[in-house]
């Protein structure tokens, strides 16, 4: 099990400019984008290969459907990156760990992210402080 490149940058936020963005009006511009033909599916839909395993395998399936593909159901992982932590962070799928990682207080952060296992969309949905 590599996690090779993956890191807090591979989320995709929707912030180009560094400043503070509101990741769900991000999202749906995004995908407004892609309904409307000037984006393609295939440039948005590159969710890193540990992202993707990780919503198979420990990610909380949502009632949302996957908004570029339609066939399946979104899932959500978090993950905690922060001191003490692997660069590629922890991802997190139980209360009980998160109250464990929240425990060691401060600067980590815990970002949470919707993948879709059929069509590689992905999106950070929040950040927050543990
Ligand atoms: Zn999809």
């Amino acid at each position: 099990m590599s996690s090779t490149g993956f890191s807090a940058g591979v989320l995709r936020s929707g912030d180009t400019s560094g400043g503070i963005v509101d990741h769900r009006l991000a999202r749906r511009m995004l995908i407004n984008q892609i309904r409307l033909g000037r984006l393609r599916a295939d440039e948005v839909c590159d969710a890193h290969p540990e992202l993707l395993r990780a919503a198979a395998n420990v990610g909380t399936v949502t009632e949302v459907t996957c908004p570029v593909c339609e066939q399946d159901q979104l899932r959500l992982v978090t993950y905690v990156f922060g001191r003490g932590l692997p660069s590629h962070g922890r991802c997190v799928s139980t209360a009980e760990e998160m109250q464990k990682l929240s425990r060691h207080g401060a600067e980590r952060r815990a970002y949470v992210v919707e993948a879709c296992v059929s069509c590689r969309w992905h999106h950070l949905l929040r950040v927050h402080q543990l």
